[in-house]
């Protein structure tokens, strides 16, 4: 029997939302990543309960025991339970019962093992329940994660068919929690149907190629994705050679990894049909692409973008270009990020006003800016 006891597992919230669906008589399972990330030894992201009870029946128990319950998926048999300022999504036992391959149908079900069998991959289809036990309905999520083997749960090329999602998150899955090797029976099938993912919302995609991109290190999986051609239906002229450059760079100068900053070295996301990211994704990914193309010194990225984007801007030049940036270009950085241009507006007013203020004060900018900071007010006023 295998056991879990993550912190979370053993919190008050956890232990009063499974007392009220259990003192119903009903089951109450924690399931997928919150159950994967214990079992490695991670961090959850969010926990999901499953449980026989039907929607309805949850409120009213949550409720009965004084904590609050939001409705957030209803119609999917989800209901988000609110304990100790902790959300719980709790959903409903379900399995397919009609699949477009963008979103199932699904019927609520009394089974723990039909909702095993709908769910991605066998290491996301593991359960424990408040006492930390883990049961493996499937039969093989736990000697799967232990081998770091990201497998379809079924026929490969089916579970696909009924939602094509799931070739992105195969990629994204492998990236996080995958070992040196690729399934290549998973990776067959996600060459064979690539197509499909074409017929997915540019929002869907968005979300899951971010969450690929987040990873430590996503080039071997964006490799793949390129391999079987995958990547260039989602990502058009995509160039993925530029990503594990990328990588080594952020590790030597000790920067986190940044999915936008990913996506700027990878390209390819102006090509056919954009992603939809959110606003301040997109600025960020425009700010770094033309970082590229304009080659401004180090000092003056730091200057103008300030330090945190002028050092994503280094290392993705340095990946682009194939050359590393160099200890005293950081430096540059943050002597750029802290220079304050010793001119304003007002020292060309009132001679000067709209549009031609603002062509003397970019200059006299420029020219301060080109004299490595060390220009005076005096000297740029002369
Ligand atoms: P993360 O830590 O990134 O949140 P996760 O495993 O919780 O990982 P989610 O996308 O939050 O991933 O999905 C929760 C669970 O729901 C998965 O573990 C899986 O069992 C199931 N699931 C989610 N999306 C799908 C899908 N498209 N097809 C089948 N099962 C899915
Ligand atoms: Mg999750």
């Amino acid at each position: 029997m295998t056991r879990i006891s993550p912190d979370w597992l053993a919190s008050a919230p956890a232990h009063a939302v499974c007392a009220a669906l259990e003192g119903g008589g009903h089951q109450a399972w924690f399931v997928g990543g919150c159950v994967r990330n214990a079992l490695l030894g991670e961090e959850a992201t969010d926990l999901d309960i499953t449980t026989d009870a039907r929607p309805e029946r949850v409120i009213a128990l949550v409720e009965a025991a004084g904590l609050r319950a939001v409705p957030t998926g209803i119609e999917h048999g989800t209901v988000t339970v609110v304990a100790g300022g902790r959300g719980f999504e709790v959903t409903t036992f379900r399995r397919d019962v009609e699949t477009d391959g963008r979103r199932a149908v699904v019927a609520f079900s009394d089974s723990m093992e039909e909702d095993a069998a709908r769910r991605d991959f066998t290491m996301n289809a593991l359960y424990c329940g408040i006492d930390g036990a883990v049961v493996d309905p499937v039969g093989e999520g736990l000697a799967d994660l232990a081998a770091r083997r990201v497998r379809f749960i079924g026929d490969d090329e089916e579970r696909i068919r009924e939602d094509y999602l799931r070739i992105l998150r195969f990629f994204r899955f492998h990236a996080w929690y995958g070992g040196d090797r690729i399934d290549p029976e998973g990776l067959a099938a996600c060459a064979a149907l690539a197509e499909g993912v074409e017929g997915l919302s540019r929002e869907r995609i968005g979300h899951e190629v971010m969450k690929l991109l987040a990873a430590p290190d996503p080039a071997p999986a964006v490799a793949s994705m390129a391999a079987s051609g995958v990547l260039m239906r989602v990502l058009q002229g995509a160039n993925p050679a530029t990503l594990a450059p990328l990588v080594h760079l952020e590790g030597l100068a000790g920067e986190a990894p940044d999915p936008v900053l990913r996506l700027a070295a990878l390209g390819g996301h102006e090509g056919g049909r954009p992603l939809r990211l959110s606003k301040p994704q997109m600025r960020a990914l425009e700010i770094l692409s033309r970082s590229v193309e304009e080659a401004k010194s180090a000092a003056e990225l730091g200057y103008r973008l300030g330090r945190d984007m002028a050092r994503k801007a280094l290392l993705l030049r340095g990946a682009v270009m194939g050359v590393p940036p160099l200890e005293g270009d950081f430096a540059a950085i943050e002597t750029g990020a802290k220079a304050v241009c010793p001119v304003s507006a007002k020292d060309f007013m009132p001679a000067l006003e709209g549009a031609a203020l603002g062509r003397a004060l970019a200059e006299a900018e420029a020219r301060w800016v080109a004299s490595g900071f060390s220009l005076t007010r005096e000297n740029l006023l002369s």
